[in-house]
């Protein structure tokens, strides 16, 4: 059976400080987990966080990429610096970088084919707004948001991590119940299984309001296999119990 994976999404927050005492005892708790453990962090962290978890179970993740190679794009990030870093991850089309920064479709699948090249993993975010769930709309968006990555990078498709964050559930306290996101996740299982012969080694994460009281739960629906976690990936007790129940 595939690993599941928990990846943490520390957002725009942390400090020097914080970062370092955070990972001491995601380190100190973390143990034989049975599953991959990432964590996201501010680009300016990314070195200091990989320099204190080297050598141990839990990589580092970016939160976005650069959908260009390298030049003039001031304030970018590139795949290859992010390569070159020891990074592991990039989560790219996360619900917030759509709504406060325009990236459409066509963007996002271009920042998961500049990942893919570079031998980073992207994270790619697919999900429905409340007014789309409303209005029956949640199948149609997830695959659209997908068709769009997996029509760019065609055979590479396999080497992808899919995250379902339906965004009325990102740090509002409101959970997909599991069966709302197990039905989605199998839509995007198919999806990807009429794309790839390999896509059941592809981990579909669930993020939104995921925590340690509702994680096992979710984590226990066939085809979600891990979490991308907003605010309970900050405190590490809250993240340690998420990732012991990734089993
Ligand atoms: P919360 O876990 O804070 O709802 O955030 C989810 C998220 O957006 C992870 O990328």
């Amino acid at each position: 059976m595939k690993k599941k994976l928990i990846a943490g999404n520390w957002k725009m927050n942390g400090s020097t400080a914080t970062n370092a005492a955070l990972v001491q005892q995601l380190l100190a708790g973390v143990g034989q987990a049975a599953c991959d453990i990432a964590v996201c962090v501010p680009a300016p962290y990314l070195a200091g966080v990989e320099a204190l978890v080297k050598g141990s179970a839990i990589a580092v993740g970016a939160q976005d990429v650069s959908a260009y190679d390298a030049g003039a794009y001031t304030g970018e990030v590139s795949a290859s610096m992010l390569r070159d870093l020891g990074v592991r991850y990039a989560i790219v089309g996360h619900s917030e970088r759509r709504q406060y920064h325009g990236e459409t479709d066509a963007v996002v699948a271009n920042k998961a084919q500049k990942a893919l090249a570079a031998g980073i993993t992207p994270i790619v975010c697919v999900g429905e707004t409340l007014q789309e769930r409303e209005a029956g709309l949640t199948e149609e968006v997830v695959k659209r948001q997908l068709a769009a990555v997996i029509h760019t990078n065609g055979h590479c498709i396999s080497e992808i991590v899919v995250a379902y964050e339906p965004v009325w559930a990102i740090g509002t306290g409101k959970t997909a119940s599991p069966e709302q996101a197990q039905q989605v996740h199998a839509v995007l299982r198919a999806q990807l299984h009429a794309a790839t012969e390999h896509s059941d080694r592809v981990q579909i994460l669930y993020g939104g309001s995921m925590n340690a009281a509702n994680a096992a739960q979710l984590l226990g629906q066939a085809d979600i296999d891990g979490g991308l976690v907003g605010g309970a990936s900050l405190k590490a007790p809250d993240f340690l119990s998420i990732i012991a129940a990734a089993v």
